[in-house]
Parts: structure tokens; C-alpha cells; sequence
């Protein structure tokens, strides 16, 4: 039987040499089973034609059929839109755009008959379809039951290359194709996952006989997508486990235990003490640990560092906690040793403003082991640093890490130290696993009790006069203000420009208060002197860019407003959001922005103004987004080109394919029974011209 993978598309009746270079160059489609993996994105049900009297509020996507009786434009600017009254004898119903109108009421014609496809919502007690799909009435006719539809460019349908056109060339292509199909899955895995046959799935994934066939197909084929991507990644993860014995922590010991009793000012929430446990579990194995902790902002995770340190410690082994400005490593700093104070470790912090003399004691403890647990910056993985002992290091804040320096970290010991990770940049659990395959991942979802959660609001910034009226009483409430203002890159003069202005502009405003201002060019020192005016009360409001964004703790702090919030991502908006509501005080958050939007910032706003939690938030960025865009995903650089599967959405798909694929290299860890076979064939195809996903983490 011959490859497919090596059937040139041209020789497709319906393709031929120039459609063969244009699905080429367009898109990247060579062989038979390109074509074959081109999928449809989309499939319209035209087995059933509506009345418009049968329509109710909540209906999925229907069809209709009739004629446009009326064109009527209303409103200006961005609230302009052309409505077309559409009726069939029965009823009648508003067709609605926002976009593209005068092209729209080019297009169509009052008294022709048109099959009008979307879905109906109930508006002002009025049925409309908003952006509905229109086709002359007859095209229908020919193409019963479930239509599917190609994505074709803008070249290609110039060359009357478009999905109609798509359509007959895959079935084509059917009919010419050696069936049926070679599996690409072996027996088990396919019982064990409930999935149907390759060979099924690629007919109806094409030519659907069924909704229900429909959806076995897709569901196949995006497993098996999911499936191949994890056992790949899964692979290396293994073979570097294997390599990497870790030591082991064989007690909890008295530092644990006595602080859990004496020194913790509050019962641990549950989620915090499921982390610990986990965290315990992977430092006694034997094995090193690479975990990944998130938790949204203030959901208490140095406490976690702090007691998996205390794990260390009791195991003779020093630990480490590094964060990515001085600011964080100082607050850490005072933190930890206030709370560890009673055991009597010793506690130094690390940073590059140290002075020389200092630096050298703190290089002393930690050679000769009389340091337990150090805080710090990049300090400290500079090569002059050595430990006695290094068990474990904990990251806080990941995205600012690169690879690179956490792989210094690595050489600091005879053995990788545990390594734990801690980010409160959520990233939904589905992306973590494929872009992170080689860390654990533990989340802490859930916050400490008796946190008033924080009122989020969105203003133009022609209404300032109200707000700032707002903001005095809360000063005089006896509370502080953070005004963050937008610096796209730290060394934009314009940006800076920007913040200053912002400054003199508040001094103004608020002659009675005190306004301090904190950015990236400043100085360390500079920066701190900032900071603590603020942190001690001296100073009211704080007018800074983005550098606060990460882990300031200031409880007192009740008003963050965000300027320009339209420039920022949601992660961003979130961090940011995070420097506040960590009082008993009600907090706020105010999001300005200038009446010109776009549909995706009033989006992302509108998210903002909903909700809360970082997980929904993170989730919602990568449906607006996309993967491709996440923060850490640019990071390692890997392009999402899935077929058919979308992390965003297929959560559950991916877990399953998780733990098939994981099930599969715990019995095979080589791939070498004679049924898995086939599983290093397609891992080869699959991966051979992709990247090393190995190198990822
Ligand atoms: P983040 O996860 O953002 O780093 P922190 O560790 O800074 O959060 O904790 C936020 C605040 O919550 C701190 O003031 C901390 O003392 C407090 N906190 C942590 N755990 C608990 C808990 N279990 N109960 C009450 N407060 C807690
Ligand atoms: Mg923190």
C-alpha cells in the first residue's frame, strides 16, 4: 500500500500543478495526507430549516429561509450598525452588524430568497441573529445534513480556491485514497480510551454522517494529537528522572514541627497544608524535585517556601530562596527571619547591593554550613557563591527566571538540589502541563479566611473628578494609593515622560498629601528609599510603573489605579490588582482607560470587573490570546501548531491523554513491546522536524 505521506497533492482531480503550488505556499500542504489533516473548522447543521415561529430565547445555531424585507443604519461611531428585517411567512427576526456593513448592504438583495444561519438571542424583547451567515437559498439544496467548512486565505479564494471548492477536492481525495486507513494507535489504548478507529475518524471529521459520529471523530483525533505530544514530552521528563537521583529528606524534624506548633500566626489553610504534603512526599522519594507551585496572589504560598525550607533544614541541608528585585528578597528577608526567630536558624539575605564586607561573612556561613536559609536575588547563583550543602532552592516569582539560571543553581551541589518554583502568574493547568511537562505542578486555590475580595471598577479618564474625590476620603481614612502608569519598554523616554508628568500632576491635586514615585531606571537604593516611605506610612500615594507589580506586600494600601489599563494584559491587571486587598480593609481597584476601545481590551476589562480568581482570569487570557501569546509560553519559545486540539478547551482530552501516555511509559519506559511499535514510528513523524521538547522546562 502506498505512503500518503509521499503522494504528491497534484495528481488530486480538482487539485492539479497551480492549486498544487498555491496549497503549498499557502497552506504548507504537500502531500496526500496533508490535505488529509487539513481539517474543517467549522460544520453547519442544514439538515433542518427553522420557522422563525418556532425560535426561543436559548437555541444553538439554527437555519432559516427567507427574504431581507428592510435595511435600515443606525447610530455613529462604534455604536453604528445595520439591522435587516428578515422574514418567512411565519415571523420575523432582526439580522444585526457591526462590521463590514456597507459591504453587507452591497451584497444583499430585498426580494431574493436567502438560508440565513446563526444563532438567535433575544434582545430588547426582540429575536436577532448578530453577524449571520447568508447564502442564496438554492446552494443549500444540493448539500443536506452537516456541511463542513475549510479556512481558506484571502490568495487562495482570489484563485476561487474557497471552502466549497476545498470540499469537493477532499472527497476527491477519499475516493482516490488506498482504504482503509493504518491505524495509528495500538488496540489498548484506543479501548482504554474509548476512542473510534483512525480510519472512522478521518471520514467523518470530513464528511460527517452524524453529529454524533461528528464528535467521536473530533474527540479521536484531538486525543490522539494530545496523546503524542505528551508521551514525547513524557519521554525525556523520565529518562531525565531516571538520571536524576535527588537526596532524600528521610525526617520531619524539630525546626518543622516546632514551628508548626509555636511560630505559626494562623491555622494553614487546606489548600496550603495539601501543598506541604506533596512537597513532602516528592522530597522523600528520592528523586530530585521539580515542582511548579502556583497560587493567585496572597493565597500564602511563602509560607509553603518558608516550611518546605524548614524540611531542609531538618535534614541537614541549607535552602535557599531566591527572588527577582531587591525589593522582594528584602521583604522576604524580613519576613522569614521575624517568623523563624524563636528557632534560632540562622537567616542572611543575599543581594547585589550587600556591601563587600558583609558579603563576605554571608559567603563564609554559607561555605562552612553555618547558614540555614538564605535570601536572595541573582546574587546568589554567581559562580563566587558556594554552599556547604544545598538541598533545596526555592524560586519565587518564575517568570523572571530563565533557564539558564536555574540551571546554574543546579551545579551548586553534588546533586541537583530540590528545586521548587513558585508563580503567582497563573497558568491554566492544560498549558502548564504542556509547556512545563517536566515540572509537577501543585496549586494553592484558595485564599486565606476573612479577605474582603476586592471591588474592581472601569472609568474613562474624563470622569476623574469623582475619583479623585474618592480617593481623598480613603486617605483620610488613614489608607495609601497606589496610580501605576504603563511603561511599555523601561527605556522609553516618552514612558518616563509619561510616569513624571502623572507625578507633578498629582502633587498638584493632592497638595496635603505626599506622593512618592518608584521606576525601573532609578537606582536601588534610590528605588528602596521610595519604597519605604510608602511601606512606613510617610508617604500617601505611590505613583509607579509596572516594578511593584510583583509580590510588594503594603496591607494598608486600599486604592490601585491602573492608567492606560487598555495597554496592559490581563495577567498584568491582575498582578497589579494583587498589591491591594491584603488588609482587613475593603479594597478597590480602578481601571482608567479613554473612551477608544477595541473589542478585545472591553473584554479584558469586563473580565477584570468579574472576577477575582487568577485561574479564571489566566483561562480567559488564553481564549483571548491564544497560547502562542501566554507569558512563559513566548518565554521557551514554543510554537502551538495543533491540528485539531485546543489547549484552552480541551482540558479534559488532555488529561486523559496525560495519563494514558504516562500509563504507557511506566509499563514501556523504551517503547520497545512489539504493540508499541507503532507509538515510536508516528513519535519519529511526528516529532522529527518539531523541537526538542526536552529541552523545555
Ligand atoms: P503570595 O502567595 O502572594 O506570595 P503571601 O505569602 O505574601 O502571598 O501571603 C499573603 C498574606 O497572607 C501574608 O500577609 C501572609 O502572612 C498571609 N497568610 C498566609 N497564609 C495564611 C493563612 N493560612 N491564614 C491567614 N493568613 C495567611
Ligand atoms: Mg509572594
Amino acid at each position: 500500500m502506498p505512503d500518503i505521506s509521499s503522494l504528491d497533492i497534484k495528481y488530486i482531480p480538482g487539485v492539479g500543478p497551480q492549486r498544487a503550488i498555491l496549497l503549498n505556499k499557502e497552506l504548507n500542504i504537500f502531500s496526500w495526507e496533508d490535505l488529509l489533516t487539513y481539517y474543517p473548522y467549522k460544520y453547519i447543521d442544514r439538515s433542518r430549516t427553522y420557522k422563525i415561529n418556532e425560535i426561543t430565547g436559548n437555541m444553538p445555531y439554527i437555519q432559516l429561509r427567507g427574504f431581507i424585507t428592510h435595511f435600515e443604519t443606525t447610530g455613529e461611531g462604534r455604536a453604528r450598525r445595520l439591522t435587516a428585517r428578515f422574514s418567512d411567512g411565519t415571523g420575523e427576526i432582526e439580522l444585526v452588524w457591526f462590521k463590514g456593513i456597507k459591504y453587507i448592504a452591497e451584497k444583499y438583495k430585498l426580494r431574493t430568497e436567502y438560508t440565513v444561519f446563526g444563532k438567535p438571542t433575544v434582545f430588547n424583547s426582540r429575536l436577532n441573529i448578530a453577524h449571520p451567515e447568508i447564502d442564496p437559498a438554492e446552494a443549500i439544496d444540493k448539500t443536506p445534513g452537516l456541511q463542513p467548512y475549510y479556512n481558506t486565505t484571502e490568495k487562495m479564494k482570489t484563485h476561487s480556491l474557497n471552502s466549497k471548492v476545498m470540499q469537493k477536492i477532499m472527497q476527491n481525495l477519499w475516493n482516490g485514497i488506498p482504504l482503509p486507513l493504518p491505524e495509528t494507535l495500538p488496540a489498548w489504548i484506543i479501548a482504554r480510551a474509548h476512542v473510534i478507529y483512525r480510519n472512522e475518524a478521518l471520514r467523518n471529521i470530513h464528511f460527517p454522517l452524524s453529529p454524533d459520529l461528528l464528535r467521536k471523530a473530533q474527540f479521536r483525533l484531538k486525543f490522539e494529537e494530545l496523546f503524542y505530544l505528551q508521551l514525547n514530552i513524557l519521554r525525556f521528563t523520565k529518562l531525565q528522572q531516571h538520571k536524576l537521583g535527588g537526596f532524600r529528606f528521610d525526617t520531619i524534624g524539630e525546626n518543622f514541627n516546632r514551628f508548626y506548633r509555636e511560630c505559626l500566626p494562623f491555622e494553614l489553610t487546606n489548600a496550603q497544608k495539601r501543598v506541604l504534603r506533596e512537597i513532602r512526599a516528592d522530597v522523600g522519594s528520592g528523586k530530585q524535585m521539580n515542582r511548579l507551585l502556583q497560587g493567585d496572589v496572597g493565597s500564602g504560598k511563602t509560607l509553603v517556601a518558608l516550611m518546605s525550607m524548614l524540611m531542609a533544614v531538618d535534614n541537614g541541608f541549607q535552602a535557599c530562596l531566591m527572588a527577582p528585585t531587591e525589593i522582594l528578597a528584602s521583604q522576604h528577608f524580613e519576613t522569614i527571619s521575624e517568623l523563624v526567630k524563636p528557632l534560632g536558624l540562622r537567616v542572611d539575605l543575599l543581594t547585589g547591593s550587600t556591601k563587600k564586607k558583609e558579603r563576605e561573612i554571608i559567603h563564609d556561613g554559607l561555605l562552612t554550613g553555618a547558614t540555614h536559609i538564605t535570601i536572595g536575588t541573582h546574587a546568589l547563583i554567581e559562580d563566587t557563591v558556594g554552599f556547604s550543602n544545598l538541598g533545596l532552592v526555592v524560586i519565587d516569582e518564575q517568570h523572571r527566571f530563565g533557564v539558564a539560571q536555574r540551571a546554574k543553581l543546579w551545579k551548586k551541589n553534588s546533586r541537583p538540589p530540590h528545586i521548587l518554583v513558585m508563580t503567582a502568574t497563573p497558568i491554566p493547568r492544560t498549558l502548564a502541563m504542556t509547556v512545563y511537562g517536566d515540572l509537577d505542578v501543585s496549586v494553592i486555590d484558595e485564599l486565606p479566611p476573612g479577605r474582603k475580595p476586592i471591588q474592581t471598577m472601569h472609568q474613562y479618564d474624563n470622569r476623574r473628578g469623582a475619583l479623585y474625590a474618592a480617593i481623598r476620603k480613603q486617605i483620610e481614612q488613614g489608607r495609601q494609593i497606589y496610580i501605576v502608569y504603563p511603561l511599555i519598554q523601561e527605556s522609553e523616554k516618552s514612558d518616563l515622560k509619561n510616569l513624571e508628568e502623572g507625578f507633578e500632576h498629582i502633587q498638584e491635586v493632592f497638595p496635603e498629601y505626599k506622593v512618592c514615585m518608584v521606576h525601573g531606571k532609578m537606582k536601588p537604593a534610590e528605588k528602596d528609599a521610595e519604597m519605604q516611605k510608602f511601606a512606613s506610612g510617610q508617604a500617601h500615594i505611590m505613583v509607579a510603573t509596572t516594578v511593584i507589580e510583583v509580590g510588594v506586600n503594603v496591607p494598608n494600601a486600599s486604592v490601585m489605579i491602573i492608567e492606560n489599563a487598555e495597554r496592559f494584559g490581563l495577567s498584568q491587571l491582575h498582578q497589579l490588582r494583587g498589591r491591594v486587598g491584603r488588609g482587613a480593609d475593603q479594597s478597590y481597584c480602578i481601571l482608567m482607560t479613554s473612551h477608544k476601545l477595541s473589542e478585545d481590551t472591553r473584554k479584558r476589562l469586563d473580565i477584570m470587573v468579574q472576577t477575582n480568581d487568577g485561574f479564571e482570569i489566566s483561562e480567559a487570557d488564553l481564549q483571548l490570546r491564544g497560547p502562542g501569546d501566554m507569558e512563559g509560553t513566548q518565554q521557551s519559545g514554543i510554537a502551538f501548531d495543533l491540528k485539531i486540539a485546543n489547549i484552552a478547551k480541551d482540558g479534559q482530552i488532555l488529561q486523559l491523554a496525560r495519563n494514558i501516555a504516562s500509563e504507557v511509559l511506566e509499563k514501556d519506559p523504551n517503547l520497545s513491546d512489539n504493540e508499541h511499535h507503532i507509538l515510536n514510528i508516528q513519535l519519529q513523524k511526528i516529532f522529527k522536524k518539531k523541537y526538542n521538547w526536552s529541552l523545555i522546562s
